[in-house]
């Protein structure tokens, strides 16, 4: 193949002949947006740079992970020297103890941790342990909250599933979806009658601490404890999923906000999954709560979980390089920038006609292409999808690099600044007029 490998449409050419749609994962491949992905090549601070040369102010931070911006130079520095002494052990070292007493220490209910290396594996092994404590199969889960590719929580699932219009997924036995019931984000009723009709079988209920995989939706004032009161009487665990909203929201993740932290109900989930930030831009996930619960997994309790790359020393220097940024300082720079940002969207396309909502999630925050706000997976639907790839395509024309589906959160960094800002505020205007 003579293809010019310096640009994205010769390299995206190539890898469709090679990887399916030519991407890793799914919303790479822009396809609700149309167009060709630029294929990038570098990546700084606030800004990505692609094969073709251009640069764009990035809104997507890799999907969460990079809270510092890139090629943070502490976060390289440590990952280069933990390189220098060894890339993979596959036995203990002393960065895993550092980063989960990291974890441990800003989140009250973790007591125990188990690194793994996606926010998949993380849910997928809260849901086992869960199980095992109750003896119960049934999971319960939100529409449009996305936990991973797990076969049990791919029902109605946010992100990608979303992105593209799928119930679910083929290729997720009869057996495994029966023991998935999905209800209706915030919708206390129906968690309630079902509560009531099985809730001796229901071993958890898994939400996202807030949801960020159909675009932000803000927790109903006190859902979660809710959520936690109702399954507790019933003798069921709650998993919060923080995997996105983890160190996103506040220095302990959404629970922060809205848990005893905040002086709110002193309610507090049983066990808990994280990703994206604690890696720092590696692979890492973790998942844990209840001491009790942790120690079921082996080789204490009957639990079976493991992982060659787990806790690899590379992933959590990048993870301690990451929170030793995440200071007070940095989640103010987080708010107001995001806070800055927001008003910026939301006044270009008021301007412009456009009707929008702008929701948030502590320093998350998404856009919705509707008039009226979103509270379940059904509003976050029906957007006007079509005016946001146009949207979208504008500000990439302009060098703003958007999460390429409505039904996403945008992300900044603690380095988009000042300047950042402004060629965000000068972008929006033809964009808010593209999709008019
Ligand atoms: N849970 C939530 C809330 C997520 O947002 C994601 C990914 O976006 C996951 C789980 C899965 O994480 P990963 O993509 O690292 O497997």
């Amino acid at each position: 193949m003579t293809l010019d490998e310096t640009t994205s449409q010769s390299l995206f050419e190539r890898a469709k002949q090679v990887i399916p749609a030519g991407v890793n994962s799914p919303v790479r491949a822009f396809g609700s947006v149309g167009g060709t992905p630029p294929f990038l090549i570098s990546a700084s601070g606030a800004l990505l740079t692609d094969a073709d040369g251009n640069e764009y102010v990035d809104l997507v931070g890799s999907w969460g992970p990079m809270i510092l911006g890139h090629a943070n130079p502490r976060v390289v520095e440590a990952v280069q020297e933990a390189a220098g002494r060894g890339l993979s052990f596959g036995a203990p070292q002393a960065g895993e103890v550092t980063l989960v007493e990291e974890l441990v220490r800003r989140v009250r209910p973790l007591q125990k941790v188990r690194l793994v290396n996606s926010g998949t594996e993380a849910t997928m092994s809260a849901l086992r342990v869960a199980r095992a404590a109750t003896g119960r199969d049934l999971v319960v889960k939100f529409a449009g909250c996305y936990h991973g590719h797990v076969d049990a929580l791919l029902a109605e699932a946010g992100s990608g599933v979303a992105t593209f219009g799928m119930p679910g997924s083929a290729g997720v036995t009869a057996g495994t979806a029966r023991d998935t019931i999905v209800v209706p984000y915030g919708d206390r009723e129906a968690v309630r009658a079902l509560f009531a009709e099985r809730g001796q079988e229901i071993a958890a209920v898994i939400t996202e601490a807030a949801p960020a995989n159909m675009g932000v939706v803000t927790p109903p004032e006190g859902f979660n404890a809710f959520l936690a009161e109702t399954a507790h009487a019933a003798g069921a665990l709650l998993i919060t999923d923080e995997v996105l909203t983890g160190f996103r929201a506040s220095s302990e993740g959404y629970y922060g906000i809205d848990g005893p932290a905040a002086g709110a109900d002193g309610w507090a989930p049983d066990l808990m999954t994280f990703g994206k930030v604690i890696g720092g831009g590696l692979p890492v996930g973790a998942f844990g709560g209840r001491a009790d619960l942790m120690d079921l997994l082996s080789p204490l309790g009957p639990v079976y979980q493991a992982g060659t790359l787990s806790g690899n020393p590379l992933a959590t220097a990048a993870g301690l390089a990451t929170f030793a940024g995440l200071d007070d300082a940095a989640y103010e720079r987080l708010t107001s920038t995001s806070a800055s940002l927001q008003s910026l969207v939301a006044e270009a396309l008021t301007a412009a006609g456009v009707p929008h909502v702008v929701q948030t999630a502590g320093t998350l925050f998404s856009v919705f292409f509707r008039e009226h706000p979103v509270t379940t997976y059904q509003d976050a639907k029906d957007q006007d999808t079509a005016a946001f790839g146009r949207f979208f395509h504008s500000m990439l024309e302009q060098g703003v690099y958007l999460p390429p589906s409505a039904f996403e959160a945008w992300f900044v960094s603690a380095a988009h600044d000042g300047d950042v800002l402004d060629r965000i505020a000068s972008a929006l205007p033809a964009a808010a007029r593209a999709a008019a």
